[in-house]
């Protein structure tokens, strides 16, 4: 597993140091997004390729649903907090933690219990190959199709914002 540079590391915390206390959730996406994308060259590499870091650097964030993700604006400070303390070295928290920020962000949440665990919230995706949408637990990751079926790692993609709206979920 390769080291994160500390330089390409030291870029993403003095981007966030200098976010005002007023940005919003689309920001916080923005700084980390132009972050991976102006440096893409250190994400083709493990841990990144396992949390599919090349996906994230490619999603169209102007038609994702940001403004109606779960996230709260009190959590942004949490995230820049996160990133500060992380050091260069921490490649696997910061894949994780980044994977699931962004993840966060993006997805929008309904209160249906997981089939598995019995807790209550699921996030939306849509199945890459079948269009379906899925749901995918918050506390242990299971995901389900909307038909009931199983969905295989890796098959689920973010949802537009426009189809949540076609189909009333936001
Ligand atoms: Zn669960």
């Amino acid at each position: 597993m390769r080291s994160l540079s500390p330089k390409v590391w030291h870029e993403l915390q003095s981007a966030v140091t200098r976010m005002s206390d007023k940005s919003s959730l689309r920001n916080m996406l923005d700084v980390i997004l132009l972050w991976l994308r102006r440096n893409y060259e250190c994400f083709s590499v493990e841990p990144f390729s396992t949390y599919y870091f090349y996906e994230l650097s490619h999603m169209d964030e102007k038609l994702m649903p940001v403004e109606y993700s779960t996230f709260k604006l009190s959590d942004l400070a949490h995230v820049r907090k996160v990133i500060l303390r992380y050091k260069a070295k921490d490649v696997e928290a910061i894949a994780r933690f980044l994977r699931d920020t962004i993840e966060e962000l993006v997805t929008v949440e309904i209160d249906e219990q997981c089939p598995r665990c019995e807790s209550h919230g699921m996030r939306i995706f849509v199945g890459k190959q079948n269009g379906l949408l899925a749901f995918q637990c918050n506390v242990c990751g299971h995901a389900h199709y909307s038909d009931g079926s199983k969905v295989d790692v890796g098959g689920l993609d973010f949802v537009r914002e426009v189809r949540l709206r076609e189909l009333g979920l936001i």
